[in-house]
Order: structure tokens, then C-alpha cells, then sequence
């Protein structure tokens, strides 16, 4: 029982608690944290917030990955605290690793360049690891496989409205795929030919490319080139069986192949909102405007102010992030043809 293990049955609702409402009826989901032990009181913090806010009615599971096995100390802090089941997995070695077409000599030399220009994390072997096993392996974790629909929670972030409607429901009753609370602008300078490759991609796989996509949100010109905006992937409710589908794996192994992950530093975020951007459709993609959430230095706050009361919200609305000059989630709303919420033009 030391790893992949499940702690507890699911408890029940305390009295006086509402039930899980809209039908009663939960979907086949899961909260899902990378973590280092180094991170038990940050997640910590996280869970407290989802729970209070919304899981304590829902009990969904959760699921924590870690290149290392987890402590004992942190399999009881986070068990304390979720209301679900908890399981605990160790990612497998060879999708934490090198793949063996990587050229050492040549991946050292780039941390070393990027180390020099003050690249943020340009100097990093672990963080390129973690981007690569987000971009491609979490949702094929053995842990995963059980579910349909995951929510990524990462240490240290917060959420400040009540979520009163389940938004795994809520993505799995209006055919959505993939949902956001943060977009913005992506430092250049990490993913110089990530565009490229995933263009290439594209165009080698037609069939993989949504008819109604939402590739207006990536590119300003029809495609040929990208505006770095990227949903923040942080902050992710999403369909798993999608990451699972064959049109998301050869993506990802195309991009593996290419070696970007280690030759430049793509992050998980760029790589994840590219392909939603292509191989959905873009009312498959969804901005939870009522999901008030922080990672740091970034805040999204509800638009309206009857909202944000009804959800008994306590982030400053002038701290919304949304319709500031480094969000793209304006640009979201122009590319699908959404209108924005009400009351974005005094928020501005
Ligand atoms: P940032 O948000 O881009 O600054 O990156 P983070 O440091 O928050 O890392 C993203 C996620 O991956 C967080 O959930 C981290 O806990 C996790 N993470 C980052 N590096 C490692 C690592 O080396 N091992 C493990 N197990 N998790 C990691
Ligand atoms: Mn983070």
C-alpha cells in the first residue's frame, strides 16, 4: 500500500449539509495535483479552499502524482483534508526521463543559454520534466485511467467564490472539453519553434483539424504565425478521453519527437491550448467566468457584481486580470463570437 494506494472510503455528507445538487447526479471525475513533498502545506492551502468552496457537497476523488513516492506526512495532511477518496501514484521513470533521441550535449548547452538571457526556469532539468509529463502523461497515469474528467489543482492557489454548480456536470451536460479561468501571453523566448512543429502537424493530419475551431484565438493571421496566447494551465478542467484520443497522442508524440521540451522549454500550457485551439471546436471550450481563482501573480475575478455576491466572492474585483492589456481572454471572446460578460467595460 505504500504508493498507488486509496485512503478511506468516500465519508457521507454531514447533517445539514446540502446534498450534491442539479439531479444528484456526479460525474466520473477527479482533482488531480503534481506535487513534490516539499509542497504538503501549499497544497494544503489549495485543498482547504476547493473543499470549503465546493467539494465538501461533491466529494469528488483526488489524485496526487510525484516523480518520488509521497511521505507519510504528506499522504495524512491531504487525506485529512479531502472529502473524497485519495490516491497516491509515482509517475513511472521513462515518462519522467530523457527520451533516448535527445542529445545530452545539446539540451545542456541550451539550459546554459537560457540560464545567461534569465530565462525563467531556462536552466531547469526538472521543470522541462514536468512540462513534458503535463503536456503528454498525466492522464495516462494508471491512477487516471478511471476517469473521464480531471481538475488540476496546484499547490498554493486559491479560489474565492462559492462553485455551488459542478463544473465537471457542467462540461460533461453542454459537450465541453476543455475549461479555463486564466489566459495570456507566453514569454517568447521558451517556445521558439513550438508553432512550427505543431503547424506541421496540423497540416500532415487535416484530419485531426476541427472544422469550427478556435485557431483565431492562437493566430492573427489565418494561422501562419502564433500570438502566444495560451489558456494558463494551472488552472484546468478538462475531458480526459480527449488527452487520451489518438488525434491528442500523435500531436503530443510529434512534439515529443521534435524535442522542444528539451531543446527549447515548452510549457504544458502553450502545448495543451494549441491543440484545443486546433482539434476542438471552439464551443467545446469553455471560460468559467463564476471560477474565482489566483496563481500567483494572476487573479481572475468574476465579471458582475450580482455574481460575485451570489457566489459570496471575497477577491477584489479590481484585481481581475481578465479584460487587463496581458490577458487574451478578450480575445477569447472575439475569436469564438461570445459575447462578453456584463459589466466587463467597467472592469476594464
Ligand atoms: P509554475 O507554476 O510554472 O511556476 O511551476 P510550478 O513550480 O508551480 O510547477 C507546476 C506543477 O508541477 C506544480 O503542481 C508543482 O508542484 C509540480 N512540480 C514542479 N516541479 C516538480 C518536480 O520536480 N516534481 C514533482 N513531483 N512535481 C513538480
Ligand atoms: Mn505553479
Amino acid at each position: 500500500l505504500q504508493n498507488n494506494a486509496s485512503h478511506g472510503p468516500p465519508p457521507k455528507p454531514a447533517a445539514g449539509l446540502p446534498l450534491p445538487q442539479a439531479g444528484g447526479q456526479k460525474v466520473n471525475a477527479t482533482f488531480v495535483t503534481l506535487a513534490r513533498n516539499s509542497d504538503t502545506w501549499d497544497i494544503a492551502r489549495s485543498i482547504r479552499q476547493v473543499e470549503d468552496r465546493f467539494n465538501r457537497k461533491f466529494h469528488y476523488d483526488w489524485v496526487f502524482l510525484n516523480d518520488e513516492p509521497f511521505d507519510e506526512n504528506f499522504k495524512k495532511v491531504t487525506t485529512a483534508l479531502v472529502s473524497g477518496t485519495t490516491k497516491y501514484g509515482v509517475i513511472p521513470k521513462e515518462h519522467w526521463s530523457f527520451p533516448d533521441w535527445i542529445d545530452q550535449n545539446k539540451a545542456a548547452k541550451v539550459r546554459e543559454e537560457m540560464s545567461e538571457k534569465k530565462i525563467i526556469y531556462g536552466d531547469s532539468i526538472s521543470y522541462r520534466h514536468m512540462c513534458r509529463y503535463e503536456s503528454g502523461f498525466f492522464f495516462r497515469h494508471q491512477l487516471m485511467l478511471d476517469y473521464d474528467w480531471y481538475w488540476r489543482v496546484e499547490p498554493g492557489v486559491e479560489f474565492f467564490c462559492d462553485i455551488n454548480e459542478d463544473p465537471f456536470k457542467f462540461m460533461a451536460d453542454n459537450g465541453k472539453k476543455y475549461g479555463f479561468t486564466i489566459s495570456l501571453y507566453e514569454y517568447g523566448d521558451t517556445i521558439p519553434t513550438l508553432w512550427k512543429t505543431a503547424k506541421k502537424f496540423m497540416d500532415e493530419h487535416p484530419q485531426y483539424v476541427a472544422e469550427d475551431n478556435a485557431i483565431a484565438f492562437l493566430s492573427d493571421d489565418g494561422g501562419d504565425t502564433y500570438n502566444l496566447c495560451h489558456f494558463w494551465s494551472n488552472f484546468e478542467i478538462g475531458n480526459l478521453n480527449w488527452l487520451r484520443s489518438q488525434a491528442y497522442i500523435d500531436y503530443f508524440n510529434a512534439l515529443d519527437k521534435d524535442g522542444g521540451f528539451f531543446y527549447e522549454r515548452w510549457g504544458d500550457a502553450p502545448v495543451h491550448s494549441i491543440a484545443a485551439g486546433m482539434m476542438l471546436k471552439k464551443d467545446e471550450i469553455h471560460f468559467f467566468n463564476n471560477i474565482a481563482y489566483n496563481h500567483v501573480p494572476f487573479t481572475h475575478c468574476p465579471t458582475g457584481e450580482k455574481l460575485r455576491l451570489d457566489l459570496k466572492c471575497h477577491c477584489n474585483p479590481s484585481d481581475n486580470f481578465d479584460w487587463k492589456g496581458y490577458s487574451c481572454t478578450s480575445r477569447f471572446f472575439d475569436a469564438v463570437g461570445m459575447k462578453k460578460p456584463d459589466g466587463y467595460e467597467e472592469e476594464q
